[in-house]
């Protein structure tokens, strides 16, 4: 159990996940003491999942294209890309002995695929940089007075000149994510948005999904079919599960989708599962059909999407997936090609942060600097990694968020102090 420190620290870091071990390497390097402050019994529990155990930790986009793909309010992490973005970050692992590699051209990986061998990376770079690591150390309140931060748990107090809350967001609460640093912000007088799960699969009303749990749909799109949000869509592979569905494309739209869950209770969305095929190429499809050799149904629509799914889509649409493509009354081919080009779903709720690899929502992005993620409420106070509103989508985006917010506000540039 950590006991009161009589010297205060430059910078006490709260939260040993991703962002918080960059930030203590990083005030470390500069010569700063640091001390590093995690409530679980082991740094970085979070960054051990990520990406199946395997860390998918950044990937090749540039600065600008990175910020447009978190889309909303991805301008902020411009400076903070600066300092550490994609070729930068892999040169800081590669510093820390762990290599990097790209195999499908985006995202970027440990060499050896495995997470552990990041997370012993960084807590091999804190070690030789003699950072005090706290674990078992949750921290239950902070405040200044005197010109220190004065930071208790429950051995005693810690006191530092400044302050870093890396306390991330509430996904996998078994990892230690618990929403404390929310209260830390907000004590200095910071606002937290709402916040609600994102990177999550999601339950559907209809129950069809869990027919075609053995299938992957590459290239779906994914929209909601809601006047007023039509613009929130997604392509990409796509999971059926028993109660809904789940894969890359469903946890990133999940990220608009859970605000307007709580909001409207449940959410129409519209699925095309035949890599965004029109009304037209069905058109073209059938009169192809027609002419050829007659077969059921289904062996032709097997030549487009996996039997099963045209199954479904078959009955969805009243007609019987046997009968001869030649017999099928024009009412009801119509009737298939909507469904085909918009197979409607109702979506009804998420999974959970259990099952959520982000939190949406968090400190406002309006209280904090972006070129030093120093708070503007309280000079010496820095925010960095998933406790921002801030969150990307799957792909690498929000670990090098984490890793590069952490970066910038271990180096302590605040613009109430005169420049170190
Ligand atoms: C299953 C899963 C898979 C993921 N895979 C990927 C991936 O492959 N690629 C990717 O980019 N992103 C991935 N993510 C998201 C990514 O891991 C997070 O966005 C990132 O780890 C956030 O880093 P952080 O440092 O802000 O927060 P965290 O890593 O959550 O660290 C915060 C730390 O603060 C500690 N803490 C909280 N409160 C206190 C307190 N009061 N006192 C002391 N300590 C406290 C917590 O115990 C925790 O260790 C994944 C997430 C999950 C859940």
């Amino acid at each position: 159990m950590a006991t009161a420190d009589p010297s205060p620290a430059d910078v006490l870091i709260i939260g040993g996940g991703a962002s918080g071990m960059v930030a203590a390497i990083s005030a470390a390097r500069l010569g700063r003491r640091a001390i590093l402050v995690e409530k679980s019994s082991s740094l970085g529990r979070k960054l051990l999942a990520s990406g199946g155990q395997r860390c998918n930790l950044s990937n090749t986009l540039g600065t600008d294209q990175f910020m447009e793909r978190v889309g909303r309010d991805g301008r902020f992490m411009g400076p903070a890309l600066e300092e550490l973005g994609g070729p930068k970050l892999r040169e800081f692992f590669h510093g820390i002995g762990v290599q990097t590699v790209v195999l499908d051209g985006f995202r970027v990986w440990p060499e050896t695929r495995k997470s552990s061998t990041v997370l012993a990376g960084l807590v091999g770079e804190l070690e030789r940089l003699e950072v005090p690591i706290h674990t078992d150390c949750e921290v239950q309140s902070t405040t200044f007075e005197d010109e220190l931060f004065h930071v208790t748990h429950p051995g005693g107090v810690f006191r530092s000149k400044e302050l870093i809350v890396a306390t991330g967001g509430l996904a996998l609460p078994k990892s230690g994510a618990s929403g404390g640093g929310y209260a830390f912000a907000e004590s200095f007088g910071h606002k937290v948005t709402a916040r609600h799960p994102a990177g999550v699969p999601v339950v559907t009303k209809e129950d069809w999904t869990a027919r075609l749990t053995a299938h992957t749909i590459g290239k779906a799109h994914l929209a909601v079919a809601m006047k007023k949000h039509a613009k929130v869509a997604r392509i990409g592979d796509l999971i059926f599960t028993k109660k809904g569905l789940r894969g890359p494309v469903v946890l990133d739209i999940s990220r608009d989708l859970s605000p307007l869950l709580e909001r409207y209770g449940e959410v129409p969305v519209h699925l095309n599962l035949c890599r965004g095929q029109s009304q037209e190429d069905w058109q073209a499809h059938f009169r192809e059909w027609k002419t050829a050799p007659p077969k059921p149904l289904t062996d032709w629509l097997e030549t487009q999407l996996p039997r099963e799914v045209a199954e479904v889509l078959c009955e969805l649409s009243g007609v019987t997936p046997s009968t001869l493509v030649q017999k099928v009354p024009g009412e009801a081919k119509d009737t298939l090609i909507r469904t085909l080009v918009k197979t409607p779903l109702t979506i009804t709720g998420h999974t959970g942060y259990d099952g959520a690899f982000v939190t949406r929502g968090g400190a406002r992005l309006k209280d904090v600097r972006p070129e030093t993620l120093e708070s503007k409420l309280q000079p010496g106070l820095y925010l960095c990694g998933e406790v921002l509103d801030l969150d990307g989508p799957c792909g690498g985006f929000n670990l090098q968020w984490a890793f590069a917010s952490g970066y910038l506000a271990g180096t302590g540039q605040s613009t109430h102090q005169p420049a170190r």
